[in-house]
């Protein structure tokens, strides 16, 4: 499919009202299931804080929404808990928990044992990158929980991005959400999250790869500590 330029997606991301309850969260999703058919957008979601508002929010759009979790393998007891109460409170939705094609001994077998330690970014694409690729190779759009203040690479993120990466448009409602706002939305909600936030785990992912955090850290530290990498591979180029 031919993505839409960039300066046909920052004009209509400049069309949409920030003033307002959700911060323009609302009016974005309802753009965006009115712009693309049903079946050509996806959400793509770690379960974390974030996306519990945003599951909330696309609910109240689209009820039968597909969203999709990558199902590393790795992920936290508590993650997997989540996600059953999420499908519990919102039983329409499509949740798709997507794995990667090797297993976790295919993968020791064929690149040795515990390849988070020793490689992290191969780790990322075979177990995240590629079965999101595969994924999106389906779809037009795809939406992400990014906020802006999350960390300085995030922090020029727009509501409607060209994703040259996976030749798709990358929608992030969420840009101007605080971490408050957001916990301040679940609690209003009486929403589920993951019970690991209240454990000093700010942004959640493999547990190989998760660590709780200090009260000051920002909300990307524990992730892959000490390994200089930030990112798993979805948001960069
Ligand atoms: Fe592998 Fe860690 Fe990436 Fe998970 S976060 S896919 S364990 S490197």
């Amino acid at each position: 499919m031919t993505v839409p330029a960039l300066n046909e997606l920052q004009t209509k991301a400049q069309s949409f009202e920030i003033n307002n309850e959700t911060k323009g969260a609302r009016n974005v999703l309802e753009w965006a299931y009115s712009h693309y058919d049903s079946d050509k957008i996806v959400y793509a979601s770690s379960f974390g804080a974030e996306a519990i508002v945003l599951i909330d929010l696309i609910y109240q759009v689209n009820p039968y929404a597909h969203i999709v979790f990558l199902d590393t393998g790795l992920h936290f007891p508590e993650t997997y808990e989540v996600i059953d109460k999420i499908e519990a409170r919102f039983p329409t939705l499509q949740i798709e928990r997507k794995q990667p094609a090797l297993t976790l001994d295919e993968q020791a077998d064929q690149h040795g044992t515990a390849l988070w330690k020793r490689e992290p970014n191969s780790c990322c694409n075979i177990r995240k990158v590629i079965p999101l690729r595969e994924t999106l190779s389906a779809k037009e759009a795809w939406i992400s929980g990014l906020r802006r203040e999350q960390s300085p690479t995030r922090a020029a993120t727009e509501f409607l991005n060209e994703d040259t990466k996976f030749n798709n448009v990358k929608i992030c409602p969420l840009i101007h959400w605080t971490w408050d706002e957001v916990w301040e939305y679940i609690r209003e909600r009486d929403l589920p999250y993951n019970t690991l936030h209240d454990h000093g785990y700010p942004s959640i992912g493999c547990f190989p790869c998760t660590q709780a955090v200090l009260e000051d850290g920002d909300s990307r530290a524990g992730r892959w500590t000490g390994t200089g990498k930030t990112e798993c591979g979805l948001h960069t180029r």
